[in-house]
């Protein structure tokens, strides 16, 4: 079956480079920022509670981040909030944005192996400049035939893209950290999902299930999917 693919799909945050551990710091130095006004734990609650609000408004990425961290510091503050927090709130969205790009063990060894082979794809969301950034600074660009950064990543997006490849679902394979967003869908519509778990996942995209299916396959580390390819 697995011979059939001609086209593997990356997602990139958490998958090809680190993503979710810097939101969690830029997160924890927020909730500090407010501590005067609640306890940690409960600004990050609230936190949360505003970013599940807006997301369809903004969608995913780290600008809407930066409007829901004002927008909780304002509400919890009952708008008395000191302009001077706001400042560091946005001072800790900027340093975000320009984070260094950290590649996971094994990925560029792996695209090197599946490049030529195979058409090597990014499927990722998030702000499309950042996006595009981290892939500039990746130095991977060169390996992917082509890059869709996606709004979201539901079964109908994944259709989007699978027509935009002239691809069938048949010859087709996702990789990638969330099982929500990246495999799921992705079985759904007849493709292939791989699932490799990085340390942190995001209250939103995490998704208690053990997966059994004759197209998934779970590893530990992106490497481990050559052995998978024959
Ligand atoms: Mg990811």
């Amino acid at each position: 079956m697995k011979n059939k693919i001609t086209t593997i799909a990356f997602d990139a945050d958490d998958t090809l480079w680190a993503n979710e551990s810097y939101f969690q710091e830029a997160e924890k130095q927020f909730c500090l920022l407010l501590e005067n006004y609640l306890p940690q734990h409960t600004v990050s609650q609230e936190l949360f509670a505003t970013e599940m609000k807006n997301l369809h408004l903004y969608g995913y990425g780290i600008k809407g981040f930066m409007l829901c961290m004002i927008e909780t510091a304002n509400r919890i503050s009952e708008n008395t909030v000191p302009i001077e927090i706001i400042n560091q709130i946005i001072a800790i969205g900027h340093e975000l944005l320009q984070k260094p790009v950290e590649l996971l063990p094994g990925v560029t060894e792996t695209l090197t192996q599946l490049k030529g082979n195979y058409r090597l794809v990014v499927a990722t969301k998030g702000d499309l400049l950042d996006q595009e950034r981290k892939l500039k600074n990746s130095g991977l660009e060169d390996y992917f035939h082509h890059i869709e950064i996606m709004s979201d990543k539901k079964e109908k997006d994944y259709r989007k893209l699978l027509k935009h490849l002239d691809c069938t679902p048949d010859h087709f394979m996702m990789l990638g950290n969330s099982l929500k967003s990246d495999i799921l869908p992705v079985l759904e519509l007849g493709g292939f999902g791989v699932h490799i778990p990085y340390h942190v996942t995001w209250t939103h995209e995490q998704h208690e299930v053990n997966l059994e299916h004759e197209r998934f396959i779970a590893l530990q580390k992106v490497d481990e999917i050559l052995g998978h390819l024959g």
